[in-house]
């Protein structure tokens, strides 16, 4: 007598396939000294004015974030 439990649920991984990250460059801190363009070329370029853009976000992300610029100019802004 008596049945099998039927109440459990399976736990499921909270999905993160998306990037929900993304970089911005604090013109303030960049020297320009296209570190981060040789770094990853594909992901930033410098500007007309000389600092760093962010041309490809993802390639940023696989390339190392924030990390890739040693004077803390690359930011990391999370979404939601
Ligand atoms: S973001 Fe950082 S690594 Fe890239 S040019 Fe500016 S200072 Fe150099």
């Amino acid at each position: 007598m008596g049945g099998p439990c039927c109440g459990r649920e399976p736990k499921k991984p909270f999905p993160h396939s998306d990037i929900t990250v993304s970089y911005r460059i604090n013109k303030e801190k960049c020297k320009g000294c296209g570190g981060c363009v040789a770094a990853c070329p594909g992901g930033f370029k410098l500007g007309e004015d000389g600092k760093s853009m962010i041309i490809n976000q993802e390639m940023v992300e696989k390339s190392g974030g924030e990390k890739i610029c040693p004077n803390k100019a690359i930011e990391k802004a999370e979404e939601e």
